[in-house]
């Protein structure tokens, strides 16, 4: 199923860890609408201005899966409104950088990048139509 032109539902909901734990994540209907804002405001600007495929590494968590990889209890992720992306040959301070400077979000994370590769850990960003805060932090 098609979130936007060029994000598809299943990217969202796969996760090895829920593969591998027999977890089902499928997402339901609310969420489902909160990834579509999501897809169409924030990673569709950023995949058009990049002009690369953004690789989503982690999108919807249900309760079950969020709680399977230690992810806060309020994460965004259960909602549908945070993605945790890569982008290929774009270290991910830069790719911080960027969504930082040129567009909207709700949180902006740069999650566990270590100082010796910029390319370890991911860049989250989150979508909460109406009440984006552009809050941004490096976090790990
Ligand atoms: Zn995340």
């Amino acid at each position: 199923m098609k979130l936007s032109n060029n994000f598809s539902l299943e990217e969202f909901e796969h996760s090895y860890v829920a593969i591998a734990r027999g977890i089902n994540n499928k997402a339901p209907e609310e969420v489902i609408n909160n990834l579509k804002k999501l897809c169409e405001n924030a990673l569709e600007p950023l995949r058009q201005y990049l002009n690369k495929p953004i690789k989503i590494l982690s999108g919807y968590r249900c309760e079950e899966l969020n709680n399977a990889v230690n992810g806060v209890k309020n994460s965004q992720h259960l909602l549908g409104c945070a993605a945790d992306i890569t982008v290929e040959n774009i270290p991910h301070p830069e790719l911080f950088e960027i969504i930082k400077n040129h567009f909207e979000f709700d949180q902006l994370i740069l999650e566990y990048v270590k100082p010796n590769n910029s390319f370890s850990g991911w860049v989250h960003v989150s979508w909460n139509e109406n009440k984006n805060r552009n809050k941004y932090f490096k976090l790990g």
